[in-house]
C-alpha cells in the first residue's frame, strides 16, 4: 500500500514491495473500512477483472501480446480494413472467442453488489464481454470505452446488429460476412487500435472520476489513455484512490492504496 500524502492516506507497507495483501491484514482492513464508508465509488475495470472467468488478458504474464507481440499489430484497424485475410482470421478468432461460454466471477460480483447497496455511481470497463452486465451491473451504470464483442458495428453505415447473427453466417460458409444494408465492411464493435474512441463516452467516463468520492481500478495496468487518465483525475477532485492489480501500475505511487495479489480474493475481501 502507498500513500499519497493527502489525508486519509495509508502509511506504507508490505504491498510497497509487490509482495501480495493478505485477506484479513491491517491494510486490508483499513480498505474495507474506506469502502465501507464510500457512497460514490466509481470502479475502473480491466482486462485482469475477467481472467478468472477464463478470459485471457492482453499484457499480463499471460497475455495474449505477451505471448504473441504481433497479435497486438494484427488488431490495427488499418490492417483489417485493408486485408481480407486478416479479416478471415478475426472471423475464425470471433466464433471461438472465450466470451461465449464465459461467466461472471467473484470480482464481478462484488460489483454487482455494490450497485445493489446504492453506492457505485459508476463503473467504466476497458473490458468487451459484458460480464459486468451479465453479474447483475444494469446497463446504464456501465460505460464501455472500448465497445463490446457481443455486437457487429458496420464501418461504412454504422449500423449494428448482434454478433450472434453475423457468426451464424461464418459457421454457414461466409468467410468475410458484409453488413446486410449496405454491404460495407464488418467488425466488432469495439475500438480496434489506430481507431478513434467515442468522445461522449470518454467524457462520460471522466465525468465519473470527478464525481467519485473513491475510485477502485481493478485489473487493468493503466497503460491505456485517456481511460488511465481517470486515476489522476479522480485523485485531483479528493477522491480516494485503490488500485487492486497482480502487476505494477504506473499510477501506485499516486494511490492511497495498492493491493497486488488475486483479484477473487482481494476484491470480495475488502467489499464484503
Ligand atoms: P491488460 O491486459 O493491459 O492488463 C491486465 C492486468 O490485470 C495485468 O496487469 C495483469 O497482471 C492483471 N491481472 C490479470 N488477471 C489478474 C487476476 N486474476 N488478479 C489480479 N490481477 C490480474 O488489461 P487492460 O489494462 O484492461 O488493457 C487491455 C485492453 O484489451 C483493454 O483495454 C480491453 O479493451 C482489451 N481486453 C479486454 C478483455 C475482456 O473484455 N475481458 C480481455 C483482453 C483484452
Amino acid at each position: 500500500m502507498t500513500g499519497n500524502g493527502r489525508a486519509g492516506a495509508a502509511a506504507p507497507s508490505a504491498t510497497d514491495d509487490g509482495v501480495q495483501a493478505v485477506p484479513g491484514s491491517a491494510q486490508l482492513e483499513r480498505v474495507r473500512g474506506w469502502i465501507a464508508d464510500a457512497q460514490r465509488i466509481v470502479a475502473l475495470t480491466g482486462a485482469g477483472i475477467s481472467t478468472d472467468s477464463g478470459i485471457p488478458d492482453f499484457r499480463g504474464p499471460q497475455g495474449v501480446w505477451t505471448r504473441n507481440p504481433a497479435a497486438e499489430k494484427q488488431s490495427t484497424i488499418q490492417n483489417y480494413l485493408a486485408d481480407p485475410d486478416v479479416r478471415k482470421a478475426a472471423w475464425q478468432a470471433r466464433l471461438r472467442h472465450p466470451a461465449w461460454t464465459a461467466r461472471p466471477n467473484a470480482g464481478h460480483e462484488v460489483l454487482a453488489e455494490l450497485e445493489r447497496q446504492g453506492r457505485l455511481h459508476g463503473l467504466v470497463t476497458q473490458n468487451i464481454d459484458e460480464l459486468h452486465q451479465r453479474a447483475g451491473n444494469s446497463p446504464e451504470r456501465v460505460v464501455e470505452v472500448h465497445g463490446t464483442v457481443r455486437r457487429v458495428m458496420c464501418w461504412q453505415c454504422g449500423e449494428r446488429a448482434p454478433m450472434e447473427s453475423a457468426l451464424d453466417r461464418v459457421r454457414n460458409g461466409e468467410e468475410d460476412p458484409r453488413c446486410l444494408r449496405c454491404g460495407g465492411i464488418l467488425k466488432s464493435d469495439t475500438i480496434s487500435f489506430g481507431q478513434a474512441l467515442v468522445p461522449e463516452v470518454i467524457e462520460r467516463a471522466m465525468t465519473l472520476a470527478g464525481e467519485a468520492d473513491l475510485l477502485l481500478a481493478v485489473g487493468s495496468t493503466l497503460q491505456v489513455y485517456p481511460v488511465a487518465g481517470m486515476v489522476p483525475l479522480a485523485a485531483r477532485a479528493g477522491a480516494r484512490v485503490v488500485i487492486v492489480n497482480a502487476e505494477p501500475t504506473p499510477f501506485d505511487e499516486l494511490a492511497d492504496a495498492v493491493l497486488r495479489g488475486p483479484i477473487g480474493v482481494l476484491l470480495p475481501a475488502i467489499c464484503a
